[in-house]
């Protein structure tokens, strides 16, 4: 069976179940207080800073919820 897959920014993102997404990596978040359409967004720590960040009710249970500044601290320093 062939992945499927969507782009997103330029980026190639695989799509896959709600099962799968529970053996994620992480979850990238945005912190509390970032723009949000959303009035029932979950709270919970980063788990790498501890600064509150918020995801939806639905974001897999399992994998550690990290916030987009500690994502492109650590990625994008790789690469600099
Ligand atoms: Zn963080």
């Amino acid at each position: 069976m062939t992945q499927e897959t969507i782009e997103i920014a330029g980026v190639e993102v695989a799509v896959v179940s709600q099962e799968e997404c529970e053996a994620a990596e992480m979850v990238v978040c945005v912190r509390k207080g970032a723009f949000s359409p959303f009035a029932d967004n979950v709270e919970a720590p980063c788990a790498w800073c501890g600064e509150t960040v918020i995801f939806r009710p639905y974001a897999p249970i399992k994998p550690p919820k990290v916030c987009m500044q500690c994502v492109a601290d650590r990625f994008l320093g790789e690469t600099q």
